[in-house]
């Protein structure tokens, strides 16, 4: 249940509505309003309430409406917001600013990890003259294994820093502890949650709470459904972001011949279910280089809002995800071809999710 808050209520009024949320909603925290979609509203499990109880919220005076949502996510859900979110990037950090979600792709590009100065800028310029619009780059690189190179930390966000400055391109790097979100938003123009830490639930409340205005990737778990993907999302957005860009990254499957398996069903699906933009990660979701022009173009065709892929100057000396990287050149035409292919297919707009 979504309680939309009068915008004329007083401060007496909407004290009196907390109250009253609070209690029968059990909550021993103050419960969180948060504006999406140009009203303030607070989200609540309704199906644990009476119809008595509801009547009561609905004749406060602070109370404007209250919509009932089926599902178990509410504000990230399609039946609460029927018109596509767009989520402008870049325009706090001195950027130039991207729009995404709205009827072209955006394609986000970089190295898997900040390595140094030189493959940063290098990666950068690349990425700007394929006609990209998003600099992709880990700082703080989630490994699998303690051994292996674990990113430059704080060095990689000053690195990344300059290479905004000097290309305009917005920047995306992950957080991966709460404690970090607000250090990591300040050189950041999107915070990237990865697939190991869709459901660290601390971290999805700090990037609610503390990432100073930046929106939120938020990348699929390894494993999870998309109830649990859009329930991790409804986290940031119940938490005061309501910025959140899912990313589908593929999920394990038993075949080892490709790193992961691209659910590219989840794109129309996700447009189905949430206003929330989604792009695709062809790099992580495949392993394989020569697979990922394919399945970028796959990708767009399928409607996502974007790509996110990973590029190297030279991906054999790569010290992170160099099986998956593509080069510049192999960049230019993956940029060149999904533009076709958005052209062709009228944007999202020219693409119908309803049967
Ligand atoms: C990445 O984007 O470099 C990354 C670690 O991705 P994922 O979380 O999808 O594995
Ligand atoms: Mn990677």
């Amino acid at each position: 249940m979504i309680t939309v808050i009068r915008s004329s209520a007083s401060s007496e009024e909407r004290a009196q509505l907390m109250t009253l949320l609070c209690r029968v909603s059990g909550s021993q925290r103050p419960i969180a309003t948060i504006r999406i979609n140009e009203q303030e509203v607070i989200a609540l499990d309704g199906s644990i309430l009476d119809a008595q109880t509801r009547t009561t919220i609905s004749q406060q005076r602070a109370v404007e409406r209250i919509v009932s949502i089926k599902t178990p996510y509410k504000l990230v859900s399609r039946a609460f917001k029927a018109q596509d979110s767009t989520i402008v990037v870049g325009d706090a950090l001195g950027a130039h600013p991207v729009v995404i979600g709205d009827s072209s792709p955006t394609i986000i590009a970089g190295p898997c990890a900040v390595e140094n100065r030189e493959q940063l800028l290098t990666t950068a310029r690349a990425v700007q003259a394929a006609g990209a619009q998003i600099l992709r780059g880990g700082a703080f690189k989630p490994r699998t294994s303690p051994y292996q190179f674990q990113g430059l930390g704080v060095e990689g966000l000053h690195l990344l820093e300059e290479a905004r400055k000097e290309t305009g391109l917005p920047v995306i790097t992950e957080v991966m502890e709460p404690d970090l979100v607000e250090t990591v938003s300040q050189y950041a123009d999107i915070l990237q949650i990865g697939s190991r830490n869709m459901q660290n639930f601390p971290l999805l409340r700090a990037a609610g709470q503390n990432s100073l205005g930046r929106p939120v990737m938020l990348k699929r778990g390894l494993a999870a459904t998309i109830e649990e993907w859009l329930l991790a999302a409804e986290y940031i957005v119940a938490a005061g972001n309501p910025n959140v860009i899912l990313c589908e990254r593929g999920i394990r499957s038993f075949d080892t011949q490709t790193r992961n398996l691209l659910d590219l069903s989840c794109v129309p699906l996700l447009h189905e279910l949430t206003h929330l933009p989604v792009i695709v990660d062809p790099s992580h979701a495949t392993g394989r280089r020569e697979l990922v022009p394919t399945m970028s173009r796959a990708s767009i065709a399928a409607g996502a809002d974007g790509l996110i892929l990973e590029v190297h100057p030279d991906p054999n000396s790569a010290l992170c995800d160099g099986r998956q990287s593509i080069t510049p050149e192999q960049l230019q035409r993956v940029v060149r071809e999904t533009s076709l292919i958005a052209q062709v297919l009228g944007g999202k707009a020219g693409l119908s999710y309803v049967a």
